[in-house]
């Protein structure tokens, strides 16, 4: 009994008895809670010390710390300097990775100060990579900003022991402390904003960046059957370009969901981006931003309205509560609370309506008016013009056309197009695609039947050529018309005529010692192209014979010619350039070529 007691004076328990178990369990529950509170307590003093913008923070490049806790520029002139080049460059190519290339190529290094080690406040230049300059770019401090909480930590994705993990990717927007003007800016609050947009419109769910390519749609195009984004495909040395959908055969080894040459869809679009852009279109549009304005006005006032009866009641809450007697404790309190109820409905309201009138896009000005007014006169002429590059018509198409998707029906030339264009505005369109067969032609069942039908009233082909051109039947490329061999073959493949149609080759009169190209080769054993090459060079006569078919060339070669050709013929080839003797007037064939 008395152990226990001196066990107890020294704070020693025994986990075997009952009563000492429970105290031990209690008490680490309360150190457990005063750890939290601790903790909290904390945590709340570092948010209102940021709040207060004066929380100290690592500065990124191109900033330092004074001792005093002050941020400024980085002293070092070469530094400020190379910030200021890396958002210029990003003005000028708009993606990181292009920006990363140029400093790449001209050995540009990012001037960073040393955060620990022997070295630490030492600038070091460093090479450029993705992330910082991704960093750099998404960073507000540029812009003068103080925020908090840009990398916000995600519980689930920290690891155990290490505290650094887990943090999200700069969010900029959802930061917890946001400070305008609090720092010294490198770039304007309107340019970080703008390259905000940019990165995230260069991603690529939102379509990526403008490519080099010359086809229009890449990056808006998206598949009507699978509903995935399409492709531009360049073959031909870059000069035919199409639109694929690679999806179903990159992921499941299926054939190609659907192609259509780019030229046609890329015609209509920008057709419709000129007819979008022309003055009549842009009064219109203007017209629409003023009636916009109108109805801006009446939300205002109803806003305002809204506000003012907000106050009067707050206003009735507080004269109430002035008007009761102070003894009255019970009514007292109801009068408080509904007062206070009052000032929180106003104060939610007055937040409200900033953020409506922070979010809704100001008309344009008069000036900014005339401006456009006086742009669209010169647009088409802008959009033909050769200094334009296939990504400047691709920004501007990005600028109006929000996504289309585009479905071929089966396999014939028709095609669907649906244009979102910003605004939330549809439009819908088809299009004729050149194909390669006639037989996939969403006409092709009625064409062979008109075509049979003519034939039975006993025309020839090139009447109904005729005809069905006058109809208004067209071919499925490369000709706008029909001719009669393709008539014929039209006829023979759907089964109407089964007679082969075909010329009979004019005869040819021979005069003595003549061979047609094919006979010579065969009698000396030499490829016909040698004998082309040397009627080509002149080393063999040769006539043509009526008509411009191969067959209707004839050589003339006398026996002593067809001798000297056969003994080159059997020379084994090192030897073969010593000349054979002359024959006759003729020029000996040799087999320089
Ligand atoms: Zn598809």
């Amino acid at each position: 009994m008395d152990a226990r007691r001196k066990r107890r004076a020294v704070g020693v328990y025994d986990p075997a008895n009952y009563n000492d178990r429970l105290l031990l369990g209690l008490k680490g529950t309360m150190s457990e809670a005063e750890l939290h509170i601790l903790k909290a307590r904390m945590l709340a003093g570092r948010k209102a010390k940021a709040g207060r913008g004066e929380l100290g923070k690592p500065v990124p490049m191109g900033y330092v710390r004074r001792p005093s806790g002050e941020v400024t520029f980085d002293p070092d002139e070469q530094a400020q300097t190379t910030i200021r080049l890396v958002f210029d460059l990003f003005d000028r190519f708009r993606t990181v990775g292009k920006v990363m290339t140029y400093l790449v190529e001209h050995d540009i290094r990012m001037p960073v100060r040393a955060r620990n080690g022997p070295q630490k406040g030492d600038l070091e230049w460093r090479r450029v990579n993705r992330a910082s300059l991704l960093n750099l770019f998404a960073n507000p401090i540029y812009a003068g900003v103080y925020a908090y909480g840009v990398r916000a930590v995600d519980k689930r994705r920290q690891k155990p022991g290490r505290p650094g993990t887990g943090r999200r990717s700069p969010r900029a927007g959802e930061a917890e402390i946001f400070l305008p003007n609090c720092l010294p800016a490198y770039i304007s609050f309107e340019r970080y904003r703008r390259n905000q947009t940019q990165l995230q419109s260069n991603r690529a769910a939102w379509g990526g960046a403008p490519r080099a390519g010359t086809a229009l749609l890449s990056g808006v195009l998206v598949c009507g059957r699978c509903g995935l984004r399409m492709q531009a495909q360049y073959n031909n040395n870059g000069h035919a370009a199409r639109y694929v959908c690679p999806s179903m055969k990159s992921s499941y080894g299926e054939a190609f969901c659907q192609s259509l040459k780019a030229r046609p869809l890329d015609d209509l679009i920008a057709s419709l981006v000129l007819e979008a852009m022309t003055p009549a279109a842009i009064e219109a549009s203007v017209a629409l931003a003023e009636n916009l304005e109108a109805e801006r006005a009446a939300i205002d006032r109803h806003w305002r309205q809204r506000l003012e009866r907000a106050g009067y009641e707050v206003e009735r809450a507080r004269r109430q509560y002035a008007a009761v007697e102070p003894e009255n404790r019970l009514v007292a309190r109801t009068l408080e609370r509904a007062w206070e109820a009052a000032l929180t409905v106003q104060a939610q309201l007055e937040a409200e309506y900033e953020r409506l009138k922070r979010d809704k896009p100001q008309a344009p000005s008069a000036a900014e008016l005339s401006a456009i007014r006086e742009l669209t006169d010169d647009l088409p002429a802008l959009w033909r013009a050769q200094t334009t590059t296939p990504g400047e018509r691709q920004t501007i198409v990005r600028l109006l056309l929000e996504r289309a998707p585009v479905e071929v029906v089966g396999r014939t030339e028709k095609v669907r197009v649906e244009c979102h264009w910003h605004g939330a505005s549809h439009t819908t369109h088809e299009l004729t695609r050149p194909i390669a067969r006639l037989d996939t032609l969403s006409t092709y069942p009625a064409l062979t039947a008109r075509a049979a039908e003519l034939r039975r009233k006993g025309l020839d082909c090139a009447q109904i050529a005729d005809i069905l051109n006058g109809e208004g039947w067209r071919p499925a490329k490369r000709r706008d018309t029909f001719n009669a061999p393709m008539v014929h073959h039209l006829l023979i493949k759907s089964g109407a005529e089964t007679v082969k149609y075909r010329r009979r080759p004019p005869r040819i009169e021979r005069r003595p010692n003549e061979w047609t190209i094919r006979e010579l080769a065969e009698e000396i054993g030499m490829p016909q192209p040698t004998l082309y090459t040397w009627i080509q060079k002149g080393r063999l006569s040769c006539r043509n014979a009526g008509g411009s078919s191969k067959r209707a060339k004839l050589v003339s070669a006398d026996p002593d010619t067809v001798a000297a050709l056969k003994a080159i013929r059997a020379t084994p080839s090192p030897w073969r350039r010593i000349p054979p003797p002359p024959v006759g007037k003729q020029l000996p064939p040799t087999t320089e070529s």
